[in-house]
């Protein structure tokens, strides 16, 4: 396969929502799996839109992700800068040879002309067109000054490699800007210039650029290169209607999702696999995988739904996945401190992997485990309404509770063996004792020692909450029951 030199090229205008990742999880894919490039570019001449730390964000986003950059920002490489700001020169150079060569010119016209002329088509209802209005005199360029593309109007046609065969017709060319009055080129400009001295094979990028192809064509034409083959990605569709997914209908960023708990590992997976599938019904893939089977002949050419519900079922599986794989200390290294309850932090390390063993298989997101481990490091808050009203238990008076619980906690008691296995044992004598159902008996203990909503098999509980705890909740629950 050809090395595919590749980049993520975004602004830094805000946090990168989850609707972009795809351009940057792809072409990073394409590179890797070619032995190529993948080079990280900050298109950041857009300097009104300009967000502080926005950088440093998309860094630590791809860094998450696992998508390291070739070249780019930190690491540097043979295309250095990669920030456009600090590459204006370049642009200047290119455009000054389009002057030369009768395909730029500089244009003096002021905004409020401009503006008149916009006004004068769309009164004579004409398509405005700036090529229509190219000042006659040609002056000097200097700085200060913007510099347009003087455009010759044809047809292109172009293969896109998700959108297939495309063309265009003479109307929709147009002079456009190439470097602005500040000196800073357009996107429109910057990214050829850039993507040719990079060397980049592969423009993968959002479906919007579609629409300025044909400008786009015309400038590879006019500065004699060829074109490198173009990828767009349709857009990712919000969880309702038709519409892409947006900062403004609350697109979450990348960071959002993982200070919700979701793992890295399942983030990938999920998004790569928005749009993109490798013909089989597989759907957990780890960055092995992608990598085998990745290609940019199965990307859809329609929108795909973004699905939160999806993406936390995924991050389940990941869990599990990894627990199942690596084991529990490799999971457990995963979660961040911030993750479990503030009153975990008492608590060792050894205690905390017992945990979460017992709970792992019913995480979907690394937040549920503060609702899920909580009475395992402090005492419950007891709430004897969780038992009254309790479906299995509801039928049972407050005496019979009682003594019931009498009975268990003096069973237990006796018990000089606490492990899983023993405990197990012991439960399954209790209901021969009692002569009670198991989601009567099992039920009553489980809410005494947790007033959880959910808790892990029983035995397995109580093993980890230990003998002590697990006798002075039943008798506190007891207690309670009486003065209820
Ligand atoms: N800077 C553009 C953006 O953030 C990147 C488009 C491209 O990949 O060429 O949308």
């Amino acid at each position: 396969m050809e090395k595919a030199i590749t980049r993520f090229a975004p602004s830094p205008t805000g946090y990168i929502h989850i609707g972009n990742v795809r351009s940057a999880i792809y072409p990073y894919l394409l590179a890797k799996q070619t032995g190529g490039t993948f080079i990280l570019r900050i298109e950041d001449t857009d300097q009104a839109r300009y967000v502080e730390g926005a950088t440093d964000l998309i860094k630590e986003t791809l860094t998450w992700l696992g998508l390291n950059w070739d070249e780019g920002p930190d690491v540097g490489g043979p295309h250095a800068p990669y920030f456009q700001t600090e590459r204006k020169s370049h642009y200047i150079e290119w455009a000054k040879r389009l002057i030369a060569a009768g395909r730029a010119y500089a244009d003096p016209t002021p905004a409020e002309k401009i503006d008149e002329y916009r006004k004068e088509d769309t009164a004579k209802k004409i398509p405005y067109l700036y090529r229509n209005h190219r000042p006659e005199e040609t002056i000097e360029w200097q700085e200060g000054i913007p510099i347009r593309f003087k455009t010759e109007p044809k047809s292109y046609e172009w293969h896109d490699e998700v959108m297939g065969d495309l063309s265009s017709g003479p109307e929709v060319l147009d002079d456009i800007i190439l470097i602005k009055k500040d000196g800073l080129p357009t996107y429109n400009f910057a990214h050829i210039i850039d993507d040719l001295e990079m060397g980049v094979t592969h423009v993968i990028r959002g479906q919007e650029y579609l629409s300025s192809m044909p400008n786009y064509l015309a400038l590879y034409e006019a500065l004699g290169i060829d074109r490198p083959k173009f990828v767009s990605l349709p857009h990712i569709l919000a969880p309702q209607g038709n519409k892409k997914l947006s900062k403004r209908d609350g697109a979450k960023s990348v960071t959002d999702y993982k200070n919700d708990g979701i793992l890295p590992e399942a983030m990938l997976n999920y998004l790569a696999c928005l749009g993109w599938n490798d013909g089989t019904e597989q759907e957990i893939y780890d960055r092995e995988d992608l990598l085998k089977k990745f290609s940019l002949d199965r990307i859809q050419n329609s929108g795909a739904r973004f699905d939160e519900t999806k993406l936390l079922w995924m991050n389940g599986m990941w869990i599990r996945k990894i627990h199942d794989e690596e084991g529990i200390d490799i999971l457990y290294a995963k979660i961040a401190e911030d993750f479990w309850p503030e009153s975990a932090k008492n608590y060792p390390e050894d205690y905390r992997k017992k945990v979460l063993a017992i709970i792992y298989d019913r995480l979907k997101s690394l937040s549920d485990l503060k609702t899920y481990t909580t009475y395992f490091f402090e005492e419950p808050r007891i709430d004897t309404s969780l038992i009254l009203g309790n479906k299995f238990l509801k039928k049972s008076s407050e005496d019979e509770l009682q003594n019931l619980l009498a009975t268990v906690a003096e069973r237990l008691g006796n018990e000089t063996d606490w492990s899983a296995d023993r405990l197990q044992t012991t439960l399954n004598t209790l209901l021969e004792e009692t002569g009670k159902k198991p989601a009567e008996l099992f039920s009553l203990i489980r809410i005494a020692v947790s007033f959880a909503p959910f808790s892990p098999a029983l035995h397995l509980t109580l093993e980890v909450l230990g003998k002590d705890r697990t006798l002075a909740r039943l008798n506190a629950t007891k207690l309670a029951l009486e003065s209820a």
